[in-house]
């Protein structure tokens, strides 16, 4: 899962994971990584995130 947006990727992820959570549909809870050891917030074009399940 890669995501390119101007805010900082703790904030994508905090939005990924509660709309993760929101759609579950066995009660099972989701959590994401960030995976890439490029950051957008160190210059990389895009954070890569991890989400398991
Ligand atoms: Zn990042």
């Amino acid at each position: 899962m890669k995501i390119n947006t101007p805010y900082p990727c703790s904030f994508d992820m905090g939005i990924i994971e509660a709309f993760m959570n929101k759609f579950r549909k066995d009660g099972s809870i989701t959590f994401i990584k960030h995976f890439s050891e490029e950051c957008s917030m160190k210059g990389a074009p895009a954070c890569e995130y991890k989400v398991k399940r």
